[in-house]
């Protein structure tokens, strides 16, 4: 397979300027924004390692770590992981990949966290590089996420506007039945973006406060708004 960097001598230049440098680049952005999808082209086309809290802890937790128990723990008996725990994490993360990019995807959550996620940096000789803010309306993220549908065996996920199965209701992959997850019911999603408002509000403030915050309109679709991402990495870079 040909690798699209390949064909791209603007964007093989900028993998070539992030590849040589580390670089902490934070994504925020509410639920159904497309930021996990975001991170996973930075890290397909631009050689970024991609750090997301759950499957961080999820790692963990499949490897029998030391913090995989202890967060095991906390999952299990149904608390919230706490900022310690999760700065903790994030510190073995960023020992493990020293030296390369590094993509937050929805991390950090809350302004201890990212006071936290500061000095941890700090003791790393790193800072913060870039913050973007994908954002995306209430009602946007509603109509995303209601179309999302998954499949009963494989857990394959679908999203009835952007990505339909060839057969309604039935997954292309297995066959298996297609549902709506709890998650991804109207009554949750306002629930969730309530939360996301209210912790990630005075996220947004901080770090415009203390660096540049930059945004980009989630509604511009997938390829937009990566265009977008690279444009400001590289500004960042020169
Ligand atoms: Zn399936």
């Amino acid at each position: 397979m040909r690798c699209w960097l390949d064909s791209c001598p603007k964007v093989n230049r900028l993998a070539y300027l992030l590849l040589r440098y580390e670089m902490n680049v934070v994504l925020l952005g509410p639920p159904g924004s497309g930021k996990g999808t975001q991170a996973e082209l930075m890290h397909e086309r631009l050689g970024f390692v991609h750090y997301s809290t759950g499957d961080v802890f999820r790692d963990h937790i499949k490897r029998k770590t030391p913090v995989g128990y202890e967060v095991k723990e906390y999952v299990t008996s149904g608390r919230l992981v706490p900022d310690s725990v999760v700065i903790e994490v994030v510190n073995a993360f960023i020992a493990e990949h020293v030296g390369k990019p590094i993509v937050y995807d929805g991390f950090p959550r809350t302004i201890p966290q990212a006071e936290g996620f500061g000095r941890v940096l700090d003791g790393h000789g790193l800072k913060v590089d870039a913050v973007v803010l994908i954002d995306l309306a209430d009602d946007e993220v509603i109509r995303r996420l209601t179309a999302r549908r998954q499949c009963r065996k494989c857990k394959k996920i679908y999203n009835l506007t952007f990505r339909p199965s060839r057969k309604e209701g039935i997954c292309d992959e297995c066959g298996g039945e297609l549902y709506q997850r709890e998650d991804d019911k109207e009554e949750t999603i306002r629930r969730r973006l309530d939360v996301y408002r209210e912790q990630t509000e005075p996220l947004i403030k901080f770090y415009e406060d203390k660096f540049k915050l930059e945004r980009i309109a989630g509604e511009l679709g997938r390829d937009k708004v990566f265009e977008e991402l690279k444009r400001i990495l590289e500004t960042g870079k020169e």
